[in-house]
């Protein structure tokens, strides 16, 4: 297997009380991994553990074959492994367009300057619409990302995330509070982002989850209760007493 992330012994302690228990979880690269479990399980302690939000109690995180326990968000970005909505290089009042060069500025390493004349920001004009297309949003260009409805909203922030270049995205709940129709949408941006890049998400929703997964991590009480398949792990009869008992 190819393996683009990797933990072990993943552990998180707050005060005594183990979030995060001994995890090993493998993420195959150009796969789409979900976490799922129900509330309290840990799903959001481990994603903020592998994204180095959180610093691990102990356990040890390997991203393309480098130990990356002791890095930064920033410097683990800065490899190719990228959580959606880290920068938060959303800002309401700039358009679409506006949105993404400024991501495709940083990346390249320059300092964010709101006064900087168009006609200077402009040389970043192909790689940012190269990634709006990408995630649909092409028809947007000129919206105020204010304006936007919530799904594209959810696109324009993976437009964002997707001119750091990344490897590997990590997306948390990128489902949350939306209507159907943007959920078709989002799986689809999801689904194309994926055909070159690893993929690993939190998820709720799990038909989402049934629909995009190659494989599905399922944790309850900070631990590993399944992994495989939708197929495999929804007849787990460990996966189904913690759904069920939860
Ligand atoms: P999930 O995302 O699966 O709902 P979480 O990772 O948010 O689960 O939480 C797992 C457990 O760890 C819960 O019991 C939660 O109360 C606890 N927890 C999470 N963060 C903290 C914290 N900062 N301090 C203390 N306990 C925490």
């Amino acid at each position: 297997m190819n393996i683009a992330l990797e933990a072990r012994g993943l552990t998180k302690e707050f005060k005594g009380f183990v979030a995060v228990k001994d995890v090993d979880l493998t993420v195959e690269r150009g796969s789409i991994h979900a976490l799922i479990g129900p509330n309290g399980a840990g799903k959001t302690t481990c994603f903020n553990l592998l994204t180095k939000f959180l610093q691990p109690t102990r356990g040890t995180i390997i991203y393309e074959g480098r130990d990356i326990t002791k890095l930064a968000p920033a410097e683990i970005a800065q490899l190719g492994m990228v959580r959606s909505f880290q920068i938060s290089a959303v800002f309401p009042d700039l358009s679409v367009l506006q949105n993404v060069r400024v991501a495709v500025q940083r990346k390249r390493g320059e300092s964010f300057d709101f006064w900087r004349s168009e006609r200077k920001l402009s040389r970043f004009d192909d790689e940012a619409r190269r990634h709006i297309d990408e995630v649909g949003l092409a028809d947007f260009l000129h919206h105020r990302a204010v304006e936007l409805p919530y799904g594209r909203k959810r696109a324009l922030e993976i437009a964002a995330t997707l001119a750091l270049n990344p490897d590997m995205l990590l997306l948390d709940e990128p489902m949350a509070g939306m209507a159907q129709a943007d959920v078709e949408r989002i799986s689809a941006l999801i689904r194309r982002v994926a055909q070159n890049r690893t993929v690993l998400m939190v998820e709720h929703n799990l038909s989402v989850v049934a629909s995009l997964s190659d494989r599905i991590t399922v944790l309850a009480r900070g631990e590993i209760l399944a992994e495989g398949d939708y197929a495999t792990v929804s007849r787990a009869p460990a996966v189904i007493d913690a759904y069920i008992g939860a």
